[in-house]
């Protein structure tokens, strides 16, 4: 760094702004005036420097946002079906539970032991037994229980849902004849 004016050895000052030293004495500069600072800088005018980099800011700023949003969006979505279908089934059976006490004529779902309890079997009486609708057959309930068919439970009046039954649900219903 050039402390004195190597042309009147006055003190030179702080450097401008550029970089450039400049004597304020003589007027000496340790850089010609049409240089390439003054090419590039000038001509290519501050103005549109600043729009350019005001230009990538925006792009960036736009980029990132987007992105942010988008991952909230995915993040919201992930979260709220998730929440939309556990709120739903919940609704759904505390709706199906609500409605046999509402109107008692509807078939509602039952368990195997509910359903055993409705033809007036006792599940906890291996003595109690109940009938067929045509009464040719009757069943203790460790009997009763081992019923897959759906048509061997028609036979006491009820409709089986082997869907719901797989699914863990009461799916054992009195069928509207019965
Ligand atoms: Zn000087």
């Amino acid at each position: 760094m050039i402390e004195v004016c190597p042309r009147c050895y006055s003190r030179l000052g702080a450097p401008l702004k550029s970089g450039r030293l400049v004597c304020a004495n003589c007027g000496w500069s340790n850089e010609p005036a049409a240089s390439k600072t003054t090419i590039s800088g000038p001509n290519r005018s501050p103005f549109v420097e600043i729009l350019v980099q005001c230009w990538r800011i925006v792009k960036r700023t736009v980029t990132y946002v987007f992105q942010a949003v988008t991952q909230r969006v995915q993040e919201f979505r992930q979260v709220e079906s998730k929440q939309l279908v556990k709120g739903l089934s919940s609704r759904l059976s505390a709706l199906e539970q609500a409605i046999p006490t509402g109107s008692t004529d509807a078939p509602r779902w039952m368990t195997l032991e509910d359903a055993f309890r409705y033809l007036g079997g006792d599940p906890n009486d291996s003595h109690s037994a109940v009938s067929t609708v045509n009464g040719s057959s009757s069943l203790p309930f460790r009997r009763f229980r081992a019923l897959k068919n759906p048509a061997e439970f028609r036979s006491f009046g009820l409709e089986a849902d082997v869907t719901r039954r797989d699914a863990n649900k009461p799916w054992l219903r009195w069928t509207d004849e019965g």
